[in-house]
């Protein structure tokens, strides 16, 4: 056999190396956090892996092992609690290597029709628990970037048809997500910048934004969040969408960490409002326990989508003709073309646990929120910065500056305790964490605050 007839031979050895390795990790009960690593260091344990000849596989993946994934911080240990954590099923990760091994080319109905319909029965299920119409549909995309980049061009488009007016501006407030303003930014959008009632867009705060607006060029959309990344705050879209109702504006609901919000009753009146959205993106592998990377795309009318996302090419035409009425390719409705079926390990973990799993352990986190609320006041040295509205905290110790959040966050890193980084909450440099894995727990958060005196 050639060394090239080797790559594509099946080799027992080899595979029961990887899948032992894939064993052990989804047995772990907890991910250690481990650490982070030094560049240059790593990039001398890894000189010369990339030769003519190859390695010995077994020296390969013992390099990954024990070096290179020991400096690769577990986002989903339920110890991280920066950023937004992940906490992907372990159904879902079983499967996510099932798509990996089967090379499904998820673009079109021609090529995968069996992954697509499941990948439909997600995003339904998701349309309908945000109350979006029958028409809604969309796809899976890489992450909330490029899920509001795909929705702000349609947003773009479509304001221009309406207005005649190629310069336009899209509306959003200071608590947007920044792959917002990177969106306007690359689509040549101008924002309109939108004041805020404490920090949540309303519709008093919309009116009286556009009531001291001296612009001139057409205002066509509006984009709000369903759960800030930094604080959880819900904007008012009950009372966005009627205003955008009546501006004929494009109403875009950005919920990519909060959109899980949905399914905890504890919450899900903030979503009203929701039902009216134009498109709406919500991250999966947020805080829906999908794994990397994975965020679903709504619109209410996909056919707007299809006009602008659409790839012509003469080998492409065969994907486009035979559609039946009323049906789209899932690269038709977003900024891609080949995708990787995404949503699917989301869908085979949804069709074994049950909706009611997810919906219990969203609430785990919202809990946890509150009841780490009610600790807080029970502490001397430490302060509740915003009541918790989803499932993140922001929180002070009092008289500390960044330096001492930060020499927090190495020993807790040190000590394999915790990942907690900080952030700014109006120029502030502040504590935050963000719940997301049903395993964190309140007595995790004690031994933190005890780190804190
Ligand atoms: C995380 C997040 C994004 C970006 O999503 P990625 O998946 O990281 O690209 C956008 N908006 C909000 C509100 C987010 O929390």
């Amino acid at each position: 056999m050639t060394k090239a007839e080797r790559m594509h031979d099946f080799d027992p050895k080899l595979t029961d190396l990887v899948l032992t390795y894939v064993r052990d990790r989804v047995l772990l009960e907890e991910a250690p956090l481990d650490f982070p690593g030094v560049k240059v260091d790593l990039e001398k344990e890894i000189e010369g892996m990339i030769s003519a000849n190859g390695h010995d596989p077994v020296k390969v993946l013992d390099l990954y092992s024990e070096t290179l994934a020991k400096t690769i911080l577990s986002t989903d240990s339920p110890r991280f609690l920066s950023f937004i954590p992940a906490a992907p099923t372990k159904a879902s990760l079983l499967f996510d290597t099932v798509v990996g091994c089967a090379s499904i080319q998820g673009m079109s109905w021609l090529e995968a029709a069996g992954a697509l319909v499941a990948e439909n029965q997600v995003l339904r299920w998701i349309a309908d628990l945000a109350g979006m119409p029958a028409s809604a549909g969309g796809t899976f995309v890489s992450g909330g970037s490029a899920a509001n980049l795909s929705a702000l061009t349609v947003a773009r488009d479509v304001g221009r048809a309406r207005t005649g007016s190629k310069d336009v501006r899209i509306a959003l407030s200071h608590q947007a997500h920044s792959s917002i303003g990177n969106s306007l930014h690359i689509l040549s959008v101008e924002p309109f910048l939108l004041e805020t009632d404490d920090d949540v867009v309303t519709e008093a705060s919309v009116r009286r934004s556009l009531a001291k607006d001296t612009g001139s060029t057409p205002i066509v959309g509006i984009a709000v969040t369903a759960g800030t990344t930094n604080a959880g705050i819900v904007d008012d879209l009950a009372g966005v969408a009627k205003i955008a109702k009546e501006n004929n504006w494009w109403f875009h609901v950005d919920g990519a960490y909060g959109g899980a919000g949905l399914l905890s009753p504890l919450v899900r009146d903030l979503f009203n409002g929701l039902e009216h959205a134009d498109s709406f993106i919500t991250d999966p592998h947020k805080w829906w326990f999908a794994p990397f990377d994975c965020a679903a795309i709504l619109y209410k009318d996909p056919a707007l989508a299809v006009k602008v996302h659409t790839q012509d090419a003469s080998y492409l035409d065969v994907l486009h003709d035979g559609l039946p009425i009323g049906q789209f390719n899932p690269t038709d409705v977003a900024y891609h073309l080949t995708r990787r079926a995404r949503g699917l390990p989301f869908w085979f973990s949804l069709a074994v646990y049950g909706t009611d799993a997810y919906r219990d352990a969203v609430n785990v986190s919202i809990e946890l929120a509150r009841e780490t609320a009610k600790l807080i006041e029970t502490l001397d040295h430490i302060e509740l910065v915003k009541d918790p509205v989803l499932s993140v905290v922001i929180w002070r110790r009092i008289g500390w500056q960044l330096e001492d959040y930060e020499r927090l966050q190495t020993q807790l890193l040190n000590s394999q305790i915790a990942f907690v980084t900080p952030s700014k909450w109006k120029g502030e440099t502040v504590g935050r964490f963000a719940f997301l894995h049903p395993g964190t727990t309140l007595d995790l958060v004690k031994e933190i605050f005890e780190h804190c005196k």
